[in-house]
């Protein structure tokens, strides 16, 4: 019966946000604002607070937002001013746009489009973009999405930011919005002007990415997988019928594609200590591991440390590297950069500089996908 509910609520919150038009994404949301400012970059705007107030904002005339003994303070030009728990500053024709910056003027200012929802929650300013979810996907692009510019990358781009919006939109209900602004959820800093991305989203407008049993996939992405990408080591990704090794002739030529890193022996030999490495014996050790296709395991002996324990512990490029004894060094020859899991960004430029269209990118790094509206999804998690 709970299971039921809480499917048919699920059901019912999908269907809300696609048909409503908007998300609500959390700017900011890493950092704690104390006090913000806003003008009108383009459009129209009224200001509506909770108790029904509802002032109509002038182009140039900057609305200044600060937190208050827990309340939100606001300033409208010299004459207006007040204390409210939140306010809504609300665009009125739909092509409505805002500079906003956090904290002081000399913050970087940010352009956002639709809505902006102000919260004081225990002392906290939330600051909630409410907009058209085709320009968050631009936006997240232009973060997101690396240097390159070739229109069936950006599509294929646009498509996984768009999977992961919809696989995730349920990620912050709880507190009264879909997404966060930073890599808890996708990188984003406001609308995006590039008018190669724009153009891109809106020629995959809906688009998603689905697997065998219609369910919305996990959209992963990284820099570049050194030539081979990698399967689901990682707990979040077990199971996946879609994440397959792929062998990746594109990326290798790519500037992220190799990297090394030198550290002294002594400095390797009190890592391994610690992470529970206790040789037998005064035999000499040979540290040397040639790690020719993607394993999960370092291994001396009976000894083993996982890769991705080793690269997160180094802070080091990406899981897939030899390591090389070298007088009083140790030398890590790496590939690629990042997880290495689903598409590999500098392959994907490759392949749409050779003429790959956006779905042929996709279909090449997940295997089994279908990408189609988002219309088509079956909204049911694996774990109900
Ligand atoms: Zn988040
Ligand atoms: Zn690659």
């Amino acid at each position: 019966m709970y299971k039921k509910l809480f499917y048919i609520f699920f059901l019912f919150i999908l269907f809300s946000v696609i048909s409503s038009g908007q998300v609500r994404v959390r700017i900011f949301a890493n950092q704690k604002p104390s006090s913000a400012s806003l003008t009108i970059a383009e459009g129209k705007y009224e200001l509506d607070v909770y108790d029904g107030k509802s002032i109509s904002l002038n182009a140039g005339d900057p609305v200044f937002l600060a937190l208050y003994e827990n309340k939100i303070a606001v300033k409208i030009r010299s004459s207006v001013s007040f204390m409210c728990d939140s306010l809504i500053v609300k665009g009125l024709t739909g092509n409505d746009r805002f500079y906003f910056r956090i904290n002081s003027s000399t913050g970087e200012r940010r352009i956002y489009s639709g809505d902006l929802q102000c919260i004081s929650d225990l002392g906290v300013m939330v600051l909630i973009n409410v907009c058209d979810p085709e320009q968050y996907i631009a936006g997240v692009v232009r973060t997101e999405g690396g240097p390159g510019k070739r229109p069936e990358y950006l599509k294929s781009q646009a498509v996984l930011a768009r999977t992961f919006l919809y696989k995730h939109f349920d990620r912050h209900l709880i507190d009264g919005y879909n997404l966060c602004d930073n890599t808890h959820c996708q990188a984003y800093n406001g609308v995006c002007s590039d008018t190669l991305i724009v153009k891109a989203t809106l020629e995959t407008k809906g688009m998603v990415v689905l697997d065998r049993d219609s369910l919305l996939i996990i959209s992963a992405f990284h820099s570049n997988c050194g030539g081979e990408t990698s399967t689901s080591d990682f707990v979040w990704l077990s199971g996946h019928s879609y994440i397959k090794k792929v062998v990746d002739p594109y990326c290798i030529n790519s500037p992220n594609a190799a990297w090394r890193k030198s550290i002294p022996i002594n400095e390797w030999e009190k890592y391994l200590k610690k992470s529970g490495f206790a040789p037998a014996g005064p035999t000499p050790v040979s540290y040397n591991f040639s790690q020719l296709t993607r394993q999960n395991n370092y291994r001396i002996g009976s000894f083993s440390l996982p890769f991705g324990q080793i690269r997160n512990d180094l802070n080091l490029k990406s899981a897939f590297f030899s390591i090389v004894q070298e007088g009083n060094s140790i030398t890590f020859r790496g590939r690629g950069y990042g997880h290495g899991v689903g598409l590999c960004q500098e392959g994907a430029m490759v392949m749409a500089a050779r003429g790959f269209k956006y779905t042929d990118i996709i279909k090449f790094y997940y295997s089994d996908v279908i990408i189609t509206d988002v219309n088509n999804a079956k909204i049911v998690k694996n774990d109900l």
